[in-house]
């Protein structure tokens, strides 16, 4: 886990990915003109004008909360991985192999006659030891055991960058315990709300009565884990206030840290990790952890241990029998998301493989279907998108040189990495077993805790990855001042080698300078070159950035995303300046890219502004269920599509320019309320 990374999209899509083969014969076109809905005006609805077609023509299918030109892309990798997996089952490997490892793993998560009579069979060791546990020390130690299986109960461990000294890592610890996500769940009390409570409560007594607890242990525990979780969400911050860099980092030695969190036994806690000799560590949400005091102690030892019961569930339920599934499904997939239908069996398997397998899969993957090409295009892209915001950034009128110095050497020091890595992760040391799918997840996070942990006060890794290949989306690391670009992105229709530049610097120039953008959003700017943490800001342009960062978080305030219920323009403030400013640093490198040549010609009537600025609204082109604006409007830190295109774009000039929009037209913005901040 890395909780500073910021992925294009929602990190909680589980991301598969596509490619075009590079042996393909069929040219994809750069844009298609089907994709519009020219029954309105650009000036009226860019998004709707833009994507309105494509809209209507790729209605929401019953597995699906939300449907993007996004997920076509992973849809059609899907299958290219699927194929890929099922060609190495077809053949025998080497017990031990890598090979062995993909084509085990899957097959167990396909079996399902095998998944279905064995039942909570899987679980019952763990359940066993959770139910003999004597006492608050147990409970300690059992909190670290979950932990290594990738289960949070009360708070996540994790190994990262030390902020302020970002170049060694560090224990740092994260608020979680909430199997709703988030505190809003737990402590708003409209109506919507209270209905997502009660199916809660109905998906946690499911879960224990599966596991064969009796009907009166199933309602204790369903009021215990109620009872916990809601006294987690008291004390867990907002996630605007988990925003603030500086106030979550909280670096202190191991003994400081114990003397403010006493509630629990931490020696027994790390003992159960595996960790020897912690001496500091950073507790990112301080408070939090102080205040668990009172919900712990607040706890009989019986009501910890159906908590901890059901974190196990909960995290075990999409491996284990159909039955568990569907009521994992029911609550999630259903109530939570509006989906209709699971994934069939194949696409959540391959998920699995892909989580633990990564950078195995990965490593087929580029070799067959990645193009070299690729990799060399994008650099030149990257390299004239890093110039045009070094020009942007001289220009600049709010800041001063003393700054602007500053974020010039930042601009110059980032790490950029594409198509996948230099250096592949090694598995020799994961244990993949034909016994039982949940087994075998559960060994695969405890590779990957163990992974960890050997990181704990040792440098960082530069040169490791945060995603791997086959996964469609990009991100910016501000610890390592990394962007980072997946093979899986670098194909239509975020990169089309057979695109007319307008086309290709609207989308996949944008997703550069979206990732580069990150580097000076709200967050990012908080670090420097080498990734730390600290201010090398003036005084005075950290307030003219803060003024115009606030015009945005207004603007996304305003925008009504489902009936009454508003975006959060604080909470997406990140996104948005990095939407906007994505936009106008490729804009610029399509303009330099262009001097010295004739303008080119319209294609399909377009110009080549008008393109660019479709180029960019066809990659947020989505279909989505109003239960899934609610969760997302809560838990993704990213616009929804629909504002990704029409409020990232009303601050833009070249854009009216382009579609020659009015003051009399919706989309028109005054002036005076227009920010421009990178
Ligand atoms: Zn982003």
């Amino acid at each position: 886990m890395n909780n500073k990374m910021l992925p294009l999209l929602a990190a909680s899509v589980v991301a598969l990915a596509g490619c075009s083969s590079p042996q393909k014969e069929t040219k994809v076109l750069a844009f298609n003109p089907a994709n519009m809905d020219t029954t309105v005006t650009a000036g009226e609805d860019f998004y709707q004008y833009a994507c309105g077609g494509w809209i209507k023509n790729n209605p929401l299918k019953p597995e699906y909360a939300r449907f993007g030109t996004f997920d076509q892309l992973r849809e059609d990798n899907q299958t290219q991985l699927r194929d890929l997996i099922e060609e190495l089952s077809s053949t025998q490997h080497e017990k031990g192999s890598i090979g062995d490892k993909i084509a085990t793993l899957y097959a167990l998560g396909l079996d399902s006659v095998k998944l279905n009579s064995e039942g909570a069979t899987p679980v019952k060791e763990q359940l066993d030891a959770i139910s003999a546990i004597e006492n608050t020390d147990g409970v300690a130690s059992m909190i670290a055991t979950l932990q290594r299986e990738g289960a949070y109960p009360y708070f996540a461990f994790f190994v990262s960058a030390d902020e302020k000294n970002s170049s060694m890592n560090i224990i740092q610890l994260y608020q979680a315990g909430l199997g709703l996500g988030d505190r809003d769940y737990y402590l708003q009390a409209d109506a919507n709300m209270e209905s997502i409570r009660d199916a809660y409560k109905v998906y946690i007594n499911k879960l224990f009565t599966l596991a064969g607890f009796s009907a009166e242990q199933a309602t204790a525990a369903t009021e215990a884990v109620m009872k916990t979780e809601t006294g987690i969400a008291e004390v867990s911050y907002t996630r605007e206030a988990l925003r603030d860099s500086q106030k979550n980092y909280n670096k202190m030695s191991y003994a400081d840290f114990k003397s403010k969190a006493g509630w629990m036994n931490w020696d027994a806690f790390f003992a159960g990790l595996g960790v020897k000799d912690v001496t500091d560590l950073d507790p990112k949400q301080l408070n939090f952890f102080v205040n668990l005091d009172k919900v712990f102690k607040n706890q009989t030892l019986e009501e910890q241990k159906y908590y901890l019961s059901y974190n196990l569930l909960n995290a075990a339920a999409p491996y284990l029998s159909d039955d568990f599934v569907a009521a994992s499904f029911d609550f999630y997939g259903k109530t939570l998301s509006g989906k209709q239908e699971q994934q069939p069996r194949w696409k959540r398997a391959l998920n699995t493989v892909n989580g633990s397998l990564g950078e195995a899969v990965g490593q087929m993957y580029v070799t067959k279907y990645f193009p070299a090409s690729s990799k060399e295009k994008m650099l030149t892209l990257v390299n004239n998108l890093q110039q045009a915001l070094g020009e942007r950034i001289r220009e600049l009128t709010w800041m001063g040189d003393e700054t602007k110095a500053k974020a010039e050497e930042k601009l110059a020091s980032f790490a950029v990495k594409i198509g996948y890595p230099d250096k592949w992760r090694d598995y020799s040391g994961l244990d993949i077993q034909p016994d039982s799918y949940w087994t075998n997840v559960c060994r695969s996070s405890i590779f990957d805790m163990e992974y960890q942990l050997a990181d704990i006060n040792k440098p960082v890794d530069r040169t490791r990855w945060h995603m791997s290949p086959q996964t469609v989306n990009a991100y910016y690391n501000p610890t390592t001042n990394e962007i980072c670009f997946p093979a899986a992105i670098l194909q239509p229709p975020f990169f089309n080698a057979d695109a007319d530049d307008a086309v290709n610097y609207g989308a996949i120039g944008v997703v550069i300078g979206h990732e580069m953008t990150h580097g000076f959003d709200d967050q990012g700017r908080n670090y420097d070159k080498e990734g730390n943490l600290t201010d090398w800001w003036t005084a005075e342009d950290a307030e003219r950035f803060t003024e115009r960062a606030d015009v945005l978080v207004k603007q996304y305030d305003n925008i009504l995303v489902l009936d009454t219920v508003h975006a959060n323009g604080r909470y997406t403030l990140g996104e948005n300046i990095a939407d906007h400013g994505g936009l106008l640093v490729s804009y610029q490198a399509y303009q330099n890219s262009l001097k010295g040549k004739e303008t080119p010609a319209p294609i399909d009537g377009f110009t080549n502004d008008q393109r660019f600025y479709l180029g960019y609204a066809t990659l947020w082109g989505q279909n989505i269920r109003d239960e899934e604006i609610l969760r997302l409007t809560k838990i993704d830190v990213h616009s929804l599509g629909k504002w990704r295109v029409n409020a990232a774009l009303r601050n833009i000039e070249t854009f009216y320019d382009a579609f020659g929009i009015k003051a009399s037209d919706p989309m028109f913005l005054d002036p005076a309320e227009r920010v421009v901040i990178w």
